[in-house]
């Protein structure tokens, strides 16, 4: 197969998502004469947080989804952001909140998940949506996993009794990924920075997710001829030039793309794969909050949840 065929378009498939979407979102205006609503809190300045941001606002804008952004200073105290997110929990014209993270250090990143009404908590990190999608029963599930199961469904239709290996076990990523997978039949093992052979168990993977969070780490010797690789990871080189002092950079991956497309079936790039199905995958979420809002019934269009 030639390297070209290898990628896994993780654009052209938010684009895909996006198409089913904005249909859902303009019948829902039509029918209760307002748009779906995400309100986004970003605490601080951090450029990527804001960047993310930037790129969600963008797309419910051009999806028929309206938004608020609430900009808060990063010595915003505790009890003002739990503050501003109770209002938007009893806004009962806000469908859907996500807080960026990661919150500066004195605010507790548990105490405001927690904090979210459930049924508006769009990022699926409430113990409530975490809880329900590890009992097989999930409402919002985590959009980067989400999206990563997304485009595996679409390359492989059936993941029954595939090895499955993720490397990293964060609560955004790394367990509700093999939570994921798990219910739809594959073995999961997920492995960490403690993991002992860690090359071995990947090995073994006829589908590799890594999401760590070190640039090109991952390289051909990690892979089984043939995998399907997710690359998860966003990490920012530097390409500083010193002699002309212009300041750029680039983005990479965990996985050094250009040697482990020789030997896996199909693998996602850095940037263009994962990134955008995430952003895809929380206006389907916020679309689907503003249905159960009114108490709606949201067909789901992502494959192999009911
Ligand atoms: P995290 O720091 O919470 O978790 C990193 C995980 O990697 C940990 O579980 C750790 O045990 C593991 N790890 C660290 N070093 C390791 C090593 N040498 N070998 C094996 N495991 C190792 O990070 P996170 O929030 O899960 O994010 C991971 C990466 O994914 C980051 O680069 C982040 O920017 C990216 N990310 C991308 C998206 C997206 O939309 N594309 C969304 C979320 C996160």
């Amino acid at each position: 197969m030639q390297n070209i065929n290898k990628i896994i378009n993780g654009k052209m498939y938010a684009d895909s998502l996006l198409r089913e979407i904005l249909p859902l979102s303009s019948n829902y205006s039509d029918k209760f004469l307002r748009n779906p609503c995400l309100a986004v809190i970003l605490v601080g300045e951090d450029p990527a947080s804001k960047i993310y941001v930037k790129n969600k606002l963008l797309t419910a804008e051009r999806n028929n989804i309206k938004s608020i952004e609430i900009k808060l200073l990063k010595e915003t105290t505790e009890e003002h952001l739990l503050n501003e997110i109770s209002k938007l929990n009893k806004d009962t014209n806000v469908d859907g909140i996500l807080v960026q993270l990661p919150l500066p250090v004195h605010i507790s990143e548990k105490l405001v998940i927690q904090s979210i009404d459930p049924l508006k908590d769009v990022d699926g990190f409430h113990p409530t949506n975490f809880g329900a999608l590890f009992m097989g029963d999930p409402n919002f599930i985590p959009c980067t996993p989400l999206g990563c199961f997304y485009m595996l469904k679409k390359e492989l239709k059936n993941l029954d009794g595939k090895n499955a290996v993720i490397i990293g076990r964060s609560n955004i990523v790394g367990k509700p990924m093999a939570s994921l997978l798990l219910s739809s039949n594959c073995t999961v093992t997920i492995t960490h920075s403690k993991t002992k052979n860690l090359r071995e168990h990947c090995r073994n993977a006829d589908i590799l997710i890594s999401a760590i969070g070190r640039p090109e780490i991952i390289d051909e010797t990690y892979i089984k001829p043939n995998a399907i690789v997710i690359d998860v990871g966003i990490n920012r080189l530097d390409l500083n030039n010193i002699k002309t002092n212009e300041k750029k950079y680039k983005l990479v991956g965990d996985v050094r793309f250009e040697k482990v497309i020789n030997i896996a079936q199909k693998i996602t790039p850095v940037p263009g794969g994962v990134g955008p199905m995430t952003i895809a995958c929380l206006m389907h979420n916020t679309v689907k909050a503003a249905y159960m809002n009114k108490n709606e019934d949201f067909v789901n269009i992502i494959e192999g949840f009911s």
